[in-house]
């Protein structure tokens, strides 16, 4: 049987939440408090993604030269690379679902020559930045990018299907895979709501779970 994977973007296939590394690169110390206070808000839904990123711009001290240098560093998962290969080998899909920002994904995805569909917000900059969500789903109401609807929009009936996250945004859509794996926060959070997850570090981990077969082995 092969596989459609749900893969979430930051933390997941980066090494850095690239949200939070804008947040530590662009807000003046003195702004901190304000910032935690909107993402926290947002991890408890009080705000939608739409919310939290718009008031959170308003922090940022940063034009798009800035941003684009700071995405530049943004690092990947070293073994994500080789788990694309296999995937492509073995015939299983693979699609990116982030409630972050189009910017940094086509950022890191030029970068590193990775080519893959993703679903993502949209970063508008135009003298201050602000987030367009196409994906937003109205029944919803909290997401920018609803992976839920996304995932039972993109579910092939045939295909196993499989979610690999870390973050709040993934709770929901873990629930509708057949097998989830879970970096932290993820893990506790769908432990803490009866999901059944696999805890994980590394794409490394999940070739050899995956795929390293006695037949790759050999190699
Ligand atoms: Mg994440
Ligand atoms: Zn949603």
């Amino acid at each position: 049987m092969n596989t459609t994977y749900f893969i979430d973007f930051d933390g997941t296939i980066t090494t850095l939440d690239t949200t939070w590394a804008m947040m530590s690169a662009f807000v003046r110390e003195a702004d901190y408090p304000a910032v935690r206070a909107i993402n926290a808000s947002w991890e408890k839904k009080e705000l939608s993604t739409r919310e939290r990123a718009n008031r959170t711009f308003q922090y940022f001290n940063a034009d798009m030269e800035d941003m684009l240098e700071l995405l530049g560093t943004i690092e990947i998962d070293t073994g994500f690379p080789l788990f694309l290969e296999h995937c492509a080998r073995a015939g299983d899909r693979v699609c990116v679902l982030s409630d972050g920002f189009d910017l940094s994904i086509r950022t890191v995805f030029e970068k590193y020559g990775i080519e893959i569909p993703f679903y993502c917000n949209t970063m508008v900059y135009d003298n201050g930045f602000s987030i367009v969500c196409p994906h937003e789903n109205t029944l919803c109401g909290h997401c920018g990018v609803c992976k839920t609807s996304l995932v039972h929009r993109m579910k092939d009936p045939l295909h196993r299907c499989i979610y690999i996250g870390d973050g709040y945004s993934d709770v929901c859509p873990a629930g509708h895979a057949d097998v989830v794996f879970a970096k932290e926060p993820l893990y506790s959070l769908c432990r803490d709501r009866g999901v059944e997850a696999v805890p994980f570090r590394s794409f490394g981990e999940l070739i050899e779970s995956l795929y390293q077969g006695p037949l790759e082995r050999r190699e």
